[in-house]
């Protein structure tokens, strides 16, 4: 990909690039009484919903085209720039003619090649910086896919947003982080900005300030925070958005590590992740070869692959000696069932 930087105010040594604002802009004196208390403390781009993709028909759907002269007065008035979400052609058209000075993609759109290509093409030849959400599901290519046909329409100024993935059991987050994905997503683009939106990975106002952290440390260029005047009373994901004096304190809490100081100490702890890695690699690859001998016997008495009772006490047992080792139950349970699954796999092999 053909990039270059976004180029939005208010990146700092000690702040990433802010975008705040409301889920949905609801009426003009909710988005200016927010906007100007955004302004005040310092945020630079404001974000609203003008178009609302609603997963189930009944929520608020965004007021559309009359809210965009709301978006022109917060510019006018407070100087920040503004950003929305398109997903449509039409809806990424209204939002340049109103002066709209970054668009972003939602997660449902990206989930959509067409519509994607769609706004690509409406914006060919235009200068905008473009952010994509990943899409709903956990897939990296829809990902990349989407980013790719925004920027063969020559749209250079692009950016992701990391806003997690759906699940069917919904547990701590509304959406699940994955910080594997973005992680990857970064290593093939290194140049590409990503963006963090705790807001939604979130779901809930106090699991926002430890994500945003988190961000930070895995290197994230900055944040989309949903941010409203009267939160309770949101039209749209009341749960997850705070109010513009509690986002400021979130943001002053930050601490924005150094990624330039690598220590020598750090050289000498990577070195023994490698070591210890190589270990664990040689001790999978050593169990894999039990696993197949198992096999073997299986076959030549004719027994079957899976046996239940077995594989429940493995998990059982060894979540028990993990976490008397400190480690995390559900980690050491997904570590072991992983394994369980490659064994069961290369034993089916041998049964072939
Ligand atoms: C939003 O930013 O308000 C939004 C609808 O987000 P997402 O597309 O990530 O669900
Ligand atoms: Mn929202």
């Amino acid at each position: 990909m053909e990039l270059e930087k976004l180029n939005l105010p208010g990146v700092e040594e000690r702040r990433p690039l802010v975008i705040a604002g409301p889920c949905s802009a609801e009426t003009e004196d909710q988005v200016m009484d927010t906007a100007r208390q955004l302004a005040k403390n310092g945020v630079k781009v404001f974000r609203a919903g003008i178009w609302k993709p609603r997963t189930k028909p009944g929520g608020f759907e965004g007021n559309g085209v009359t809210a965009l002269p709301w978006m022109q007065k917060v510019k006018k008035e407070t100087g920040m720039l503004t950003a929305t979400e398109v997903a449509t052609a039409k809806h990424a058209e209204e939002a340049l003619k109103f002066g709209v000075d970054v668009l972003w993609i939602g997660a449902r759109t990206t989930a959509d090649p067409f519509a994607v290509q769609e706004i690509a093409d409406t914006l060919k030849g235009v200068d905008v910086p473009v952010l994509i959400k990943n899409p709903v599901n956990p897939d990296l290519e829809l990902w990349i896919g989407a980013l790719q046909r925004l920027n063969n329409a020559g749209i250079k100024r692009l950016g992701a947003i990391h806003r997690g993935f759906s699940t069917y059991d919904k547990k701590l987050y509304r959406n699940l982080p994955q910080w594997h994905i973005p992680i990857e997503l970064h290593r093939r683009f290194p140049d590409l900005p990503i963006i963090c939106d705790p807001s939604h990975i979130a779901g809930r106002r106090d699991l926002i300030s430890p994500l945003c952290q988190q961000a930070m440390d895995l290197q994230f260029d900055g944040l989309i925070i949903e941010s409203h005047c009267d939160p309770d009373k949101a039209w749209s994901d009341a749960p997850q958005q705070l109010a513009p004096d509690v986002l400021s304190l979130v943001l002053n809490n930050l601490v924005i590590r150094n990624m330039n100081q690598t220590t020598e100490s750090l050289a000498e702890l990577r070195k023994q992740i490698d070591e210890i890695d190589m270990d664990l690699t040689e001790m999978l690859a050593k169990r894999m070869r039990v696993a197949k001998e198992i096999g073997i016997y299986k076959r030549e008495h004719d027994m079957p692959i899976l046996q239940t009772e077995r594989y429940d006490e493995i998990i059982k047992k060894r979540m028990e000696t993990g976490s008397a080792m400190s480690l995390d139950g559900e980690f050491t349970r997904k570590i072991f069932e992983a394994i369980h699954e490659e064994s069961v796999r290369q034993q089916m092999r041998i049964m072939e």
